[in-house]
């Protein structure tokens, strides 16, 4: 059960790092979150812990770059429930390398993950919210979508799309809130998939040593729910202090 002042949350890839942290906190917080992602034994044993925590969460396997599965997970959230209250478009891959590498089905998937999976979010989303007057669509930038970085270019240039579709969306809404966050380097499992070794394994240092923990985006996240809803936290952006 959910208390009346509870929202339904849904979470795009919620199995590890940021979404993890994030279903942690908004759960701890009173919401009911819906998870996403492609490890469902990751996400039903954080189910299992939040709910032993108190919390009320459910998961579903989601595969963002399917447009087909992104509208059953929220579609079927809004039947279940009959609305949606916030979608959190979270799910992303960074598989650094030179552009001369040509490793270009790394370029495809970050771009199928990162872009065309926040723009099924939106597609299965928009209208529902729009439909009853109120929501709130929280995509996750980057850092990145502000400075581009040698073997980073084509992560970058899908959180710098990711930013632009988000202000743009912004601009068209009196009714959806729209929030960007853009965290630096945070402590998750990002830098664990694909990529040139080397680079990745570089990226990793960098990530362990100047990173945020994931639940102080989590705490980001969470406080730009927490806000009345006539009140949009356009863009938040965080980096450790260390990270300059
Ligand atoms: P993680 O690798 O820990 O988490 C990524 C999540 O995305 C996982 O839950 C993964 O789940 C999910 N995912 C990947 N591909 C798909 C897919 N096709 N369908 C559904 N889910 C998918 O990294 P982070 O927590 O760091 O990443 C979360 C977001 O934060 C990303 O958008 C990332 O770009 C962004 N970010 C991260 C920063 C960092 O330094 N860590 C800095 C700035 C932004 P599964 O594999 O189970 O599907």
């Amino acid at each position: 059960m959910t208390s009346p002042h509870s929202k339904i949350v849904l979470i795009t890839g919620a199995s590890s790092g940021i979404g993890a942290a994030t279903a942690g906190r908004l759960a701890a917080d009173g919401h009911h979150v819906v998870l996403g992602a492609r490890r469902v034994d990751r996400l039903a044993a954080l189910v299992a812990d939040l709910r032993l925590a108190g919390g009320t969460a459910e998961y579903h396997q989601l595969d963002v770059t399917s447009r087909d599965s992104v509208y059953a997970f929220v579609r079927g959230a809004h039947d279940r429930y009959g609305r949606i209250d916030v979608l959190i478009n979270n799910a992303g891959v960074m598989a650094l390398s030179t552009l001369d590498a040509l490793r270009t089905d790394e370029w495809d998937q970050m771009i199928d993950v990162n872009l065309r999976g926040t723009l099924h979010g939106v597609a299965a989303a928009l209208p529902l919210m729009r439909a009853r007057g109120t929501g709130h669509i929280i995509n996750i930038g980057s850092s990145a979508a502000y400075r581009v970085d040698p073997t980073a270019a084509v992560y970058c240039a899908t959180k710098y799309a990711v930013r632009a579709l988000t202000e743009g969306l912004r601009q068209e809404s009196r009714d959806v809130r729209v929030t960007l966050v853009s965290p630096g380097y945070t402590h998750s499992e990002l830098t664990e998939h694909g990529g040139d070794p080397q680079i990745q394994a570089a990226a990793r240092a960098a990530a362990e040593e100047l990173g945020m923990p994931a639940t102080a985006v989590a705490d980001a996240i969470a406080s730009a729910i927490a806000q009345p809803d006539t009140v949009d936290i356009n863009e938040i952006i965080m980096r450790s202090t260390t990270q300059g």
